[in-house]
């Protein structure tokens, strides 16, 4: 199930426009107007790509509490129509919608030199959300990053054993602790960069908990990749 919803995900072909209809889009699915219209996110913190005014480089949270990742980078602010795309790719099974934002994407964040990792890593899902949804947003959105940056996914490497669950009651550190429990490393990660992959970072704290899990393995470095930050 899974790796026909990678294969159909890759193998969209949209010749008119997701956004204006126009005839004859680019391989991406957008036209030029409105690839240019996207929000692009362009001063971000260095550290968790949080939105920031431009004489600052790393948010007040980054500096308080350094989260287990060494950067993460988005494409967009999560806002019109990236926000609306997303929502169609992730709740309406739209995979026109992810892959295009994916594709553009994979353009607009490619690492480069010693800031490839050598693996790319999804963020899980637990089983149940999977078999619902059918496939696991994220893993879309590594296979597409990988065929662009020729870096591969280890879709596995990374486990979900509990689903998400409504944490705003819980102490910061309660929330980390409970978040870090729920991902299980499955494979040696001792000296690996990784590079995490997901849909929208909202606050960053799952990423910090999948980071951390995969500092204490071992990892030498984590780095994470996403479409969208929101504010
Ligand atoms: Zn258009
Ligand atoms: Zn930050």
């Amino acid at each position: 199930m899974v790796y026909r919803a990678i294969a159909q995900f890759l193998s969209q072909q949209l010749s008119n426009c997701l956004l204006c209809g126009v005839a004859r889009a680019a391989r991406s699915g957008l036209c030029a107007d409105c690839r240019d219209q996207l929000p692009t996110l362009d001063r971000g913190c260095r550290v968790c790509a949080l939105p920031l005014p431009p004489a600052a480089a790393i948010c007040p949270q980054c500096i308080q509490y350094p989260p287990a990742f060494a950067s993460a980078q988005a494409a967009w602010h999560y806002a019109y129509p990236v926000a609306q795309l997303l929502q169609r790719f992730k709740y309406q099974g739209d995979l026109a919608a992810g892959r295009t934002l994916s594709f553009v994407a994979a353009g607009c964040l490619e690492p480069r030199g010693e800031l490839r990792p050598q693996l790319l890593l999804p963020i899980p899902v637990h089983w149940r959300r999977l078999w619902q949804r059918g496939f696991n947003q994220a893993q879309l959105i590594a296979a597409e990053f990988s065929r662009h940056w020729r870096i591969p996914v280890a879709p596995r490497l990374l486990g979900k054993l509990t689903p998400g669950t409504a944490q705003q009651q819980l102490s910061r550190a309660q929330r980390l602790r409970n978040l870090r429990r729920s991902f299980r490393v499955q494979h040696p990660v001792a000296g690996l960069h990784l590079g995490l992959v997901d849909d929208v970072i909202t606050t960053g704290a799952t990423l910090n908990a999948a980071a951390d899990m995969l500092r204490r393995a071992g990892a030498a470095r984590v780095s994470a990749y996403a479409l969208a930050r929101t504010p």
